[in-house]
């Protein structure tokens, strides 16, 4: 008996560690969204299908912990993960096992899920013990009750395995549900270091350390590589007026519409203080300049307005292009684009150069 709660106990541990390597594979983007719904339904599937395996046996009556994982599924995923996961496991136990007890299959393997997903969704940042209690303990009694009462002396046996059951039963569930918080909270932890990381924290664009790694792996094909600094004009005079936070707020409308206006084969980052870099792969220099006048031309024709007061700030933007012939060459470029943003400033500014 022993031997068969540890069983399940690992077998739950296991589905959990597949489905927490999943979702982190899936947030450093090693696997693509789509897939994470069907991985997740097969490895809880194959769980419940495999706990069938490993029952608590005995005088003949065989108790097992299906409705651990079914319960969990349903209350931290709702109907849309549970309900496939309900009718393959049905199918299968119809189909390979030749089960035709449905009655039994409604109480063991359709109710328990479907009591949990009524209190879908609960808090993955918050235990609520008490709700999870109840609804474990429901289902247990009644997922139970429809084996015991198909046999003659079932009440019997279920009065000798009551308090066994309970006890492993309410376990296995307190330690999936502990592993699965401290996994989330792992999880949440990584992304939130990922965006400090690699974000600039208040326009939300790449910064340098990112944006030299999507560069790196990136492949220009046929195309042309680019590289232009952006520089907002008369900047000083926009944080002298209205003060610093005023400033702020232009530096992120600014990389917001930076960020909208990005096409394919572009991405940006924020260089620095009111300064931008943007790269650019295009068939040729005319129409990576065309796409930075649209950036300018936006920028150019919008109303930055100060908080409720609505003064408009005049923005513009000056561009400095130079080509980037090899990835490595970045910095240089670099020192280029800048020569030509120079340029541009000279010529009196709201310009592109190169
Ligand atoms: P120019 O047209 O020649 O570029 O004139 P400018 O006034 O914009 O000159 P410059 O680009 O050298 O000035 C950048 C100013 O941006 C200097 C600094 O005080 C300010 N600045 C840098 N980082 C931030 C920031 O994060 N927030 C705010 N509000 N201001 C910043
Ligand atoms: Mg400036």
């Amino acid at each position: 008996m022993v031997q068969a709660i540890l069983s399940n106990l690992g077998i739950l541990l296991l589905m959990h560690l597949m489905i927490n390597t999943c979702l982190y594979l899936n947030q450093t983007k090693k696997i693509h969204d789509t897939l994470i719904p069907i991985i997740h339904i097969a490895i809880v599937t194959g769980t419940v299908i495999t706990m069938f395996y490993f029952p608590i046996s005995y005088h003949g009556l065989k108790f097992d912990f299906r409705l651990v994982p079914l319960i969990f599924l349903a209350l931290f995923h709702g109907w849309k993960y549970t309900v496939p996961v309900v009718l393959l496991v049905c199918a299968y136990f119809s189909l390979a096992e030749g089960y035709t007890n449905f009655q039994e299959l409604i109480f063991t393997t359709v109710f328990p899920p479907l009591m949990a997903v009524l209190s879908y969704p609960l808090n993955e940042n918050k235990m609520d013990y008490l709700k999870t209690f109840w609804i474990i303990v429901v289902s247990w009694l009644v997922s139970d009750l429809a084996i015991v009462l198909a046999s003659p002396n079932g009440l019997a046996i279920f009065r000798e395995l009551v308090l066994i059951r309970a006890t492993s039963i309410l376990l296995c569930s307190y330690i999936l549900y502990f592993f699965i918080y401290s996994g989330t909270a792992h999880l949440q932890l990584t992304k939130q270091l990922q965006v400090y990381a690699e974000r600039d924290p208040l326009t939300g664009l790449y910064n340098m350390r990112k944006f030299e790694k999507v560069l790196s792996s990136f492949e220009p094909g046929s195309k042309k590589m680019f590289i232009a600094m952006v520089d907002i004009d008369r900047f000083k005079k926009i944080n002298d007026m209205y003060g610093h936070q005023v400033g702020d707020q232009a530096i992120y409308s600014v990389g917001d519409i930076i960020c909208r206006k990005l096409q394919k084969d572009m991405f940006a980052a924020r260089y620095g203080g009111d300064e931008f870099i943007i790269f650019i792969a295009a068939e040729t220099r005319e129409q990576a300049v065309d796409q930075l006048e649209e950036i300018r031309l936006e920028i150019d024709n919008q109303s930055f307005f100060r908080g409720h007061r609505e003064i408009s700030l005049p923005i513009s933007l000056s561009i400095g292009v130079a080509e980037l012939l090899q990835i490595p060459d970045l910095k240089c470029t670099i020192e280029q684009a800048d020569q030509q943003l120079y340029r541009a400033k000279k010529m009196g500014r709201n310009c592109v150069c190169g």
